[in-house]
């Protein structure tokens, strides 16, 4: 029997799972992040709870395969990563530095790239070798699959998704520090912000004003039920993101789009308000293009790190 490990880093936790290259997860458990000191630790800390896994498990070290790791940055070469902001400008080699550590080959991707790869593996993405991830979270993030493998661009950029230019006149800057990005109004932030804007400068009546805070989510609940202030909100995400996603299939042509992170909890209304944009703007070659929610959540990174030390 061979296994893998999934690695997730994120800025507070590191989520891991023991698999085999198959993909069955036989394991999975957290670390803490630590990020102080340029995140001396954190390799350190990865490797120490490998190590104790493969102790507790028995597992001999010519039994595993490798190891994947997903991080919060861009990563070239499936190896070096770009100074993470989050991370207090941790990168640099660290699949290298981490497979000395270990004593087994660890190649790096992009958090949201890995997330991509974990859906194709397990996932919404199942049984495509051609898919496109889009994460809905506080950002948007996204993962291109062309024939089975990640797509990352010379400069780690690309599937960046959310920084898809969708509007021409934005006030407010994106996190990017671009203006009009994809990100801006299809995030929950962004939708959240779109809600409020509707709700401070139009008198309609929504049941969404009864609320102290807005959430994503209640927009969406709001617009089940046929509020037409929070309607007109899903309506621009749908549009907005529908169009970004007919662009990006003029590009790569995908099997499969599948949709996840926070926002996709809201369940079919999204892939509804999706997909008829999407068919209303896509070349009539890709007007078919399949639609599937993520099904993986939170672990779709574990997943994603191991099927990239499969490949
Ligand atoms: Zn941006």
């Amino acid at each position: 029997m061979k296994y893998v490990f999934g690695i997730d880093l994120g800025g507070t936790t590191v989520k891991l799972g023991l698999f085999t290259v198959e993909g069955e997860l036989l394991d999975k458990w957290e670390i803490v992040t630590r990020p102080e000191n340029g995140g001396e630790h954190i390799l350190p800390d990865i490797a120490a709870a490998l190590q104790a896994k493969l102790e507790e498990k028995k597992i001999a070290l010519d039994q595993v395969a490798g190891a994947g790791l997903g991080v919060p940055g861009a990563v070239l070469e499936d190896r070096y990563v770009k100074p993470c902001v989050n991370l207090n400008g941790w990168g640099g080699d660290v699949a290298g530095m981490l497979s000395e550590m270990c004593g087994f080959p660890v190649k790096a991707a992009n958090d949201a790239n890995v997330a991509a790869l974990g859906e194709m593996w397990k996932g919404g993405g199942q049984g495509y070798e051609n898919v496109v991830f889009v994460t809905l979270g506080t950002g948007v993030g996204g993962g291109i699959i062309i024939n089975g493998k990640l797509l990352s661009g010379v400069h780690g950029a690309a599937g960046e998704i959310g920084h898809l230019k969708v509007r021409a006149y934005e006030s407010e800057p994106c996190g990017c520090g671009k203006y009009g990005c994809l990100e801006q109004y299809a995030s929950a932030t962004g939708i959240v912000r779109e809600a409020n804007r509707r709700l401070t400068g139009l008198a309609i009546p929504s049941a969404l004003r009864s609320l102290e805070k807005v959430t994503a989510k209640d927009v969406f609940n709001c617009a089940k039920e046929g509020d037409a202030l929070a309607l007109d909100v899903v309506n621009l995400f749908g549009n907005t993101l529908g169009r970004a996603l007919a662009n990006v299939s003029c590009v790569c042509d995908p099997d499969v789009f599948v949709i996840g992170g926070g926002v996709s909890a809201a369940g079919q209304i999204i892939l509804d308000v999706v997909q008829e944009a999407f068919r209303a703007h896509a070349f009539p070659a890709s007007e078919g293009t399949r639609f599937e929610l993520a099904k993986l959540g939170n672990d779709a990174g574990i997943y994603g790190s191991a099927q990239l030390a499969c490949s």
